[in-house]
């Protein structure tokens, strides 16, 4: 893509620094009590470690007052609207989205740090694709007709039995910060198509785009209360959401920890739940793999996101007649990534999204070292100004260390040996974690890779290919990855509830 220009960077840079309210029934508004300064959250830019913005922070109140929004709005209008207007929406939006792919490509990218090579370019993207594609699918809502009548009526009537397929009523989404934009549309999009309307709660780090996307969905149609957009912290407003008896359905992006307290939260109203949790994925590269085609795609979903991506390919286990010759192309692949602002369209990596992120990625990748690992490149962080840290290659002869089994959500990847004419061996590093979010097997060989698809416990398996998305297909977890499916068939179906018909006459 072409650079940003110097405009977009200052109108940006002025929506982000202006005061910032939530955005509730159709109107901008203020927290219902006043808590001062103190409640207002700072979102900064990770490539400069300067403040970008401040944002609210909502308490119960403020959540209660968004779901109250989004219930009337559900019960007096969405839910009745038919398919042809839900779907005319979500066609403006994705209008709206592309006439501002620039401005939103640079709010992301201050915002998160994530190079605006990948922002202007196939986030963008995917956000119109998940748009477009979700746009369709008010039109194929449908239910069953059984072919017989009722076995079971005495009296002898006509009976006809049949499903109709109807939105769940009021979501709560609560979104992480790596990606805000993207699981924005991913959970608003198929919510909207079903008829459902939602109350949104972006990430402390990051929660400008939410913001502003909420402002092009009032320019798109949509009515007032059907989407909320409510800026908080987890403990108090992504909780107070989470417990909320009249919220129907939790969609939820982040760690596994917040996941599992969401869900005992939920219990209580027995929510639905789709919950797309951390990931620690295998990359198993076979002896007839293409190694530069692999390389690329371990930089690729890697580094080029800093590793702050769910399905990083973190664990790189490579068959021990070409470990030594992947190891020194990935190094000099990762030794050669650009690193600098990500604003810059020349980066190809930018900073992590927080102090604290990197501090923890440091004390993941010093732990790894004082375990046995040998570093390979990197393992520092970089004196930038902002929170950037060295691309990092590990290696080990097998899978004992910490770094092996925690999700780092860094650019830091572990390579580790095996032999081919073992799969069990491999199978079993593969799987010994508790996640189960994505997995990769790298060879020509149709049986090994056929015979690794069905070994790998992970929802999203590729064969020479990485972190596959795309609208239609579904995405989604095993293990403690996540609960329920994003896109496809199925992510339109976890927001619509079946109700079964019996006529008789
Ligand atoms: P996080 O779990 O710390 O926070 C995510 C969201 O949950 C934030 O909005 C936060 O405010 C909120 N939250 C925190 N505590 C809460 C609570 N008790 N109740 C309700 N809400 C609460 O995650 P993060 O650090 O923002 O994101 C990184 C994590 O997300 C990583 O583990 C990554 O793997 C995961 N992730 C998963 C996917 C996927 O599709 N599987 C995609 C991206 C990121």
């Amino acid at each position: 893509m072409n650079a940003i220009s110097p405009a977009t960077v200052e109108a940006v840079e002025a929506f982000a620094s202006a005061p910032h309210q939530f955005f509730v029934d159709g109107q901008w508004v203020d927290p219902v009590q006043d808590r001062g300064p103190d409640a207002l959250i700072e979102s900064l830019n990770p490539s400069t470690a300067q403040r970008l913005g401040m944002v609210p922070a909502a308490g119960t109140d403020d959540i209660d007052r968004a779901v109250a929004a989004a219930r009337r709005c559900f019960e007096e209008d969405w839910s009745r609207r038919d398919a042809r207007a839900r779907s005319a929406v979500l066609l403006k939006m994705a209008e709206l989205v592309d006439g501002q792919r620039d401005f939103l490509a640079c709010l992301e990218t201050m915002d998160i740090g994530t190079p605006v090579s990948l922002t202007g370019g196939q986030m963008v993207d995917s956000w119109i694709d998940a748009l477009e594609y979700f746009a369709g699918a008010p039109r194929r809502i449908s239910g069953e007709t059984l072919a017989s009548p009722a076995s079971w009526d005495f009296t002898g009537r006509e009976s006809s039995i049949y499903t109709l397929r109807e939105p769940l009523g009021v979501v709560g989404a609560i979104l992480p910060w790596n990606a805000p934009g993207s699981f924005f549309i991913n959970k608003v999009a198929p919510a909207l198509a079903a008829g459902c309307t939602i109350v949104i709660k972006p990430a402390e780090q990051a929660p400008l785009t939410a913001v502003y996307l909420a402002r092009l969905f009032e320019e798109a149609g949509l009515p007032p209360g059907a989407i909320n957009v409510v800026t908080g912290d987890g403990a108090t407003a992504g909780r107070a959401l989470a417990q909320h008896p009249d919220v129907d359905k939790i969609t939820f992006t982040g760690s596994t920890a917040v996941g599992q307290s969401i869900m005992r939260d939920g219990a209580g109203s027995l929510k639905r739940m789709t919950l797309e949790l951390g990931g620690k994925s295998a990359f198993v590269v076979m002896s007839d793999a293409d190694i530069d085609s692999a390389v690329q795609f371990l930089v690729m979903m890697g580094v080029f996101s800093a590793g702050q991506f769910c399905m990083c390919p973190s664990r790189v286990f490579v068959d021990k007649t070409v470990i030594d010759k992947l190891n020194e192309k990935l190094a000099a692949a990762m030794g050669s990534v650009t690193i600098g602002s990500a604003l810059d369209h020349q980066t190809q990596m930018g900073p992590l999204i927080t102090r604290e992120q990197r501090s923890r990625v440091t004390g993941l990748v010093d732990g790894a070292r004082r375990e046995g690992a040998e570093v390979l490149l990197g393992g520092h962080e970089l004196d930038t100004g902002g929170f950037h840290y060295h691309p990092t290659l590990l290696f080990h002869p097998d899978t004992r260390l910490e770094i092996a089994r925690e999700e780092v959500f860094g650019p830091v990847l572990l390579s580790v040996p095996f032999d081919e004419k073992d799969l069990d061996s491999v199978t079993q590093m593969a799987n010994e974690t508790r996640y189960g979010l994505a997995a990769s097997v790298w060879t020509n060989n149709l049986k090994l890779a056929h015979t690794m698809v069905r070994r790998f416990q992970a929802g999203i398996v590729g064969i020479n290919s990485h972190g596959f998305v795309d609208p239609r297909a579904p995405f989604g977890g095993v293990k403690q990855s996540g609960l329920g499916r994003e896109f496809g068939v199925e992510g339109l179906d976890s927001f619509l509830e079946t109700k079964t018909v019996t006529a008789f006459y």
